[in-house]
């Protein structure tokens, strides 16, 4: 087994603990990664992001191939958003509001100037067959999308960039909703 650099379990652990704290997550819910040369680290199916162990942490290899636990279900998305665009981190969480808004409109722009100055717009994805090559496409234009009633998608440098595109659409969504 690959042992995860510190660092790297450090992000994991802190990122997933203020997603689950800010209630951005359920407790079983949301799944994080992290690039590491062609490979990734990403969390176990069904792991608790706000407590976060080395156990729960699975290192997938480029042939898909992994060691640890049984890596995301999500994991194809993630190669595939690795393959098509330079992040080097991808956070994936349950934002009420905006999943909420997601149900009624095909591309979210925010209102607040914070959401404009920073995510500017954000596409809706529809669920279906097709939907890991759409969301994966559609970051390579924007930090964060949405599928439409289930969640959020956010790309970045890091993991603390993806939990900031995560927050701040989060932030922009729940103030839509009250101004509706
Ligand atoms: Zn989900």
């Amino acid at each position: 087994m690959t042992i995860i650099p510190q660092e790297v379990m450090g992000t994991f652990h802190e990122v997933g603990r203020d997603l689950y704290t800010l209630g951005l997550v359920s407790s079983h819910g949301g799944n994080l990664s992290i690039r590491s040369g062609m490979g990734m680290w990403v969390t176990g199916t069904g792991t608790m992001l706000g407590r976060l162990r080395e156990r729960h942490i699975a290192f997938v290899n480029p042939d898909g191939s992994h060691q640890g636990p049984p890596p995301s279900s999500d994991t194809l998305l993630h190669s595939t958003i690795y393959a098509l665009t330079g992040a080097g981190a991808i956070a994936h969480a349950h934002p009420h509001h905006g999943i909420a808004l997601s149900f009624d409109t095909d591309l979210f722009v925010p209102l607040d100037l914070e959401g404009q100055l920073h995510l500017k717009q954000v596409p809706v994805i529809e669920q279906g067959v097709v939907q890991v090559e759409q969301i994966a496409a559609a970051l390579q234009n924007h930090l964060v999308v949405l599928l439409r009633g289930h969640g959020a998608y956010a790309r970045g440098a890091t993991l603390w960039e993806a939990l900031h595109w995560i927050t701040a659409l989060e932030e922009s969504a729940h103030i839509a909703w009250l101004r509706r």
